[in-house]
């Protein structure tokens, strides 16, 4: 920054998570957004920063309601002058919440996500050098326009790629499709790659409940609990399938049932590459099963592609949208 430059304002919403958690007989939420940021005395160097407290929980507690509401808090913030955003929150579904985030809100303003996998009674906590290096990004003109991103150990990574891959270590978060976009170092923010293309989403606020289920296709399973989706209020379902979009052929016949009364999208359980289309023939293959009505779900994994299905039901999009969604989830 040169000195007589102001420094830019930058927004801290904290949620909760490992981040913020301390106690003894295991750690819990504890810390608010303040206490996160004046625990980093650099911070003031690199930006002028309002943080407040949005939940305090750990991150699975959290729900889509949840974040169409920090989305708007977002939006505000921006529309009153901050020039980015960070969220820090607990890291268990960091790559479902920034993926919301990514779809909710369409603005130039960087949004980072960031967390922390050891707590702060640890030692080698590393929620402050990633609560830094996120202002960082935030206070950087050249992530301007590229959505929303995750901040963790001083990579950069696009929400719509980062997965967690590690139960404990702070390198856990990867994207496997793309490798991050960027990096920190030593204060210096270098974006190595753009994403192409965007989506915006606008559900309803307050608008009704689409639930949506994520199954795991595995060996010797016949899917007998799937005719019980409907009964138990699901309206769409993902199938998370073996390998390129496979499943035993005994769950054949269940899932082209509730692709006549709800989306059923293939994904695939391997966590990464497209879902094929076109490639194998058997009974249970993603031929046959895309014969009997599923829609495949491209480049997205089950816990993606869950929620775009999600947001799409709530924004009121029919077939035809929903599977040029998944189809072109990122329009240019
Ligand atoms: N292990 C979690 C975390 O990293 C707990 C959570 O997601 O809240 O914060």
């Amino acid at each position: 920054m040169i000195p007589s430059m102001k420094p830019p304002e930058i927004t801290v919403l904290s949620l909760g998570g490992t981040i913020s958690s301390t106690g003894e007989g295991g750690v819990k939420p504890t810390l608010t957004g303040e206490d996160l940021v004046s625990d980093i005395p650099e911070i003031a160097d690199v930006a002028e920063v309002e943080a407040s407290s949005f939940r305090q929980s750990p991150s699975g507690e959290l729900t889509l309601d949840d974040l169409i509401e920090l989305a708007g808090e977002i939006e505000d913030s921006f529309d009153s002058g901050s020039s980015g955003a960070v969220i820090t929150q607990g890291t268990d579904t960091i790559e479902e919440t920034s993926f919301v985030l990514d779809l909710l809100v369409n603005r130039d303003e960087p949004i980072i996500v960031t967390g922390a996998m050891r707590n702060p009674t640890l030692p080698g906590a590393d929620g402050p050098a990633n609560l830094l290096a996120a202002v960082e990004v935030a206070s950087s003109e050249s992530a301007r326009g590229l959505g929303t991103v995750v901040v963790f150990n001083d990579e950069i990574h696009a929400a719509r790629f980062v997965r967690k891959t590690h139960t404990q270590s702070p390198a856990t978060f990867r994207s496997e499709a793309a490798g991050p976009i960027g990096g920190i170092s030593e204060g210096n923010v270098r974006i190595a790659a753009r994403p192409v293309g965007r989506r915006n989403i606008r559900p309803s606020r307050g608008g009704e409940d689409r639930p949506v289920a994520l199954f795991t296709a595995a060996l010797g399973d016949d899917g007998r609990m799937l005719p019980e989706l409907p009964r138990l209020g699901y309206v769409g379902l993902v199938v998370e399938a073996m390998g390129g979009g496979h499943v035993p052929e005994a769950m054949v016949g269940r899932l082209e049932k509730l692709a006549e009364t709800m989306p059923v999208v293939l994904a695939s359980r391997t966590g990464s590459g497209d879902v094929l289309e076109k490639t194998y023939g058997f009974p249970g293959s993603e031929m046959d099963l895309l014969g009997r009505g599923l829609v495949p779900a491209g480049m997205l994994d089950g816990l993606k592609a869950r929620l775009l299905l999600s947001l799409l039901l709530r924004s009121g999009a029919g077939e035809d949208e929903i599977r040029d969604a998944f189809r072109n989830p990122y329009p240019i």
